[in-house]
């Protein structure tokens, strides 16, 4: 759905986007990830045709801009990173200024049941000078969603929202997803896009550095999992037979906790609880501990910086 081929951006002699292979599929949520500077801001223009790459091209639905303009961009729907609203309306008359330019039918619908997903039906009459920076995040949110686009490029969709904003919005995002559409999220909100995207993509100076689902990013970067098991009632005879399995690396006992480290090909709680019960035990909760999406971020992207650094020593 959005594909990009050694996409490329030059400033000078400053390379902010080098030689990009981004994958999209249909009906994914993907989370296109990297610290400041690192060029998504530079690929989220070059594939709406904002920014002229150097080389390479974007492709959406298979297609470049420049092969069919105006009927790819009716298909996108666009939050960018800074909202620019005309201040003067209120909320309801620049949803509907917009419903109007998009051609979109029962527009009164449309924009009432947006403004409800994001309470702020209420406060539609109010010019939008008055409104919040999260409050005028939303809006950005509505006014992408309104010609209901197969394809929604967020850039830092919810940077400014509180934490009601947010699950609004993550619930706005998931469900239209669910409808089917493809979304493509730039974001610094790590839990965020742990909780919402299928798959990510981490920039790091302008390359992409991993390009993977969640599970495969976290498992990738780690040569143990630990499992942590409740028992009812911990005893040597557990942790002799759980230390003799041949998937566990270590054991330690804290009181009823029998903390378990096994390989990460696989995931081990099953043999675990079967390995307790057979020993005479009783499994009360199994936990197994995850990378965090924001552990492999930093990982992945500070592997990147010392592998170019030690290139230019
Ligand atoms: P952030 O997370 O801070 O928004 P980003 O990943 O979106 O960062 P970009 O805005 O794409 O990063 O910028 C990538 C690099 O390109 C930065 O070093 C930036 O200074 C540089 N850059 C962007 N636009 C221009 C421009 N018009 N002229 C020169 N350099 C630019």
């Amino acid at each position: 759905m959005i594909q990009t081929i050694g996409l490329t951006k030059e400033y000078g002699d400053f390379t902010a986007v080098r030689d990009l292979n981004l994958h999209v599929e249909k009906g994914e949520i993907y989370g296109f990830l990297g610290p400041n500077g690192a060029g998504k801001t530079t690929t989220i223009l070059m594939l709406l045709g904002l920014v002229k790459p150097t080389r390479g091209e974007a492709r959406l639905f298979g297609k470049t801009l420049m092969e069919d303009y105006f009927g790819l961009k009716r298909r996108i729907g666009v939050v960018s990173e800074v909202q620019y609203m005309y201040e003067e309306m209120t909320a309801w008359e620049y949803l509907c200024f917009f419903a109007d330019l998009y051609g979109v039918k029962d527009k009164v619908k449309r924009v009432s049941e947006l403004l409800e997903r994001v309470q702020l039906y209420d406060r539609r009459n109010e010019v939008l000078r008055g409104y919040s920076k999260g409050m005028t995040q939303k809006i950005g949110v509505v006014r992408a969603l309104l010609h209901d686009p197969d394809i929604l490029i967020m850039d830092e969709p919810v940077s400014s929202l509180d934490p009601y904003g947010i699950k609004e919005v993550r619930d706005l995002i998931k469900e239209e997803n669910q409808k089917g559409k493809t979304i493509l999220i730039s974001s610094h909100l790590l839990s965020e896009v742990e909780r919402t995207c299928h798959r990510v993509g981490i920039m790091n100076a302008g390359t992409l550095v991993a390009e993977d689902t969640m599970d495969n990013i976290r498992t990738r970067l780690v040569d143990e999992v630990e499992i942590e098991v409740e028992l009812e009632t911990a005893n040597p005879k557990i942790v002799e037979a759980l230390s003799g399995l041949p998937f566990v690396k270590r054991t330690q006992l804290n009181g009823n906790i029998l903390e378990v480290s096994t390989s990460p090909d696989k995931d081990y709680r099953l043999d675990i609880s079967k390995a307790v019960a057979a020993a005479g035990g009783v499994v009360v909760g199994l936990n197994r501990k995850q990378m965090s999406l924001e552990d492999a971020f930093i990982t992945i992207t500070e592997k990147h910086i010392s592998q170019l650094t030690g290139k230019e020593d």
